[in-house]
């Protein structure tokens, strides 16, 4: 608060020690230094021991002792203009009332009107944002916001209304489609866990007939066919969460022979040599220039170039070369590099 002198109706001549040696106005909620006896504003000396702590502006060392009460029982005689004067405020205020006047009563105080950003009198702040065409107002109804001027007529709002509530419908629609979809995929690969037994791990001599039929053959390339890493990876965008990955006998059967069920991640495995990844059951592996396949999840691999491995569970084994070679393994069926008869499968859910 800063009141200068010219706003003191009484009394009329006042002396300096009234005036604050920082701001020279009248001093507000003043504390004293101990050690010269001036005072000076609560806020004045704050601000200032802020840039130097205990440095009285005027003796250099400053010690705060409270405004004397017979000090302060002379300030509240004064009387003291209303700083909003200059807009017609006539009201005196002692010194005690005038904060109280300032803040919370004068009706002469300026302000900023939300629409037209005008200066407005406190008094007619209210009747001025009521008429003021540039206020914006959010319909409780429709909930859309508009100018005051503007005419918002029952029938927009209605329209309005119709136009949220047809759009949250939508969005519910397809929310509920995303839903169904998810709940057929899942019944499907339940299905495939539970009927199919590919929830036990690798599986052996399932009939691609009693696969739910949304299950499609998406690579079928015989043993001599090479596998790249590059053609794995193209898979993935074709697949949805699961596949499945086996080995067929024979150009017109239809049984898988070895087959295991997976993530369709597995198709961007960037496995470490001998370092698969366990999902489920199963331990899968994808190492470029070597090879690609799977394995019980108890058990290790060992690809010296595919998974030649043969101490233990080598009928649950399947590993094609990724070094530029065909083959390799389809359980128990080994060194298949140039054979034509048996097939390589990856399935996914269409
Ligand atoms: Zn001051
Ligand atoms: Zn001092
Ligand atoms: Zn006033
Ligand atoms: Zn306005
Ligand atoms: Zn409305």
């Amino acid at each position: 608060m800063q009141i200068v002198k010219e706003r003191i109706v009484s009394p009329s001549q006042i002396d300096d020690e009234y005036l604050c040696p920082i701001c020279y106005h009248l001093l507000w909620k003043p504390v004293e230094c101990q050690n010269c006896q001036r005072l000076f504003c609560k806020s004045c000396i704050d601000e200032c021991l802020q840039e130097k702590p205990d440095a009285c502006p005027l003796c250099r060392h400053y010690v705060e002792k409270r405004c004397s009460p017979m000090f302060y029982a002379l300030l509240s005689k004064f009387k003291i203009e209303c700083e909003n004067k200059i807009n017609g405020c006539e009201q005196v205020s002692t010194y005690e009332t005038l904060e109280r006047h300032q803040n919370a009563e004068c009706q002469y105080k300026m302000k900023t009107c939300r629409g037209c950003e005008k200066n407005v009198l406190e008094k007619e702040f209210l009747q001025h944002e009521r008429s003021c065409g540039q206020v914006k107002i959010e319909c409780t109804r429709c909930k859309r916001v508009y100018k005051q001027k503007q005419k918002h007529e029952q029938m927009e709002c209605l329209i309005n209304m119709l136009d949220t509530s047809n759009k949250r419908g939508e969005r519910l629609e397809s929310k509920i489609e995303h839903l169904e979809q998810y709940v057929q995929e899942l019944e499907t690969t339940l299905h495939l866990y539970i009927v199919g037994g590919f929830g036990g791990g690798v599986v052996h001599d399932v009939s691609i007939a009693s696969l739910p039929t949304s299950w499609d053959i998406i690579y079928d390339f015989n043993y001599g066919h090479v596998t790249t890493v590059d053609e794995l990876r193209a898979l993935r965008s074709r697949c949805k969460k699961q596949i499945i990955v086996g080995a067929i006998q024979g150009n017109s059967s239809n049984v898988l022979r070895i087959a295991a069920m997976g993530p369709s991640d597995i198709l961007l495995l960037d496995s470490p040599l001998n370092e698969p990844t366990k999902f489920g059951n199963v331990n899968w592996y994808l190492t470029p220039n070597y090879s690609f396949g799977f394995a019980p999840a108890c058990s290790t691999i060992n690809c010296n170039c595919a998974d030649y491995n043969e101490r233990e569970n080598s009928d649950n084994r399947l590993s094609w070369h990724l070094s530029g070679d065909g083959g390799y393994r389809a359980g128990v069926f080994k060194d298949l590099v140039h054979n034509t008869d048996w097939r390589k499968i990856i399935m996914a859910e269409k």
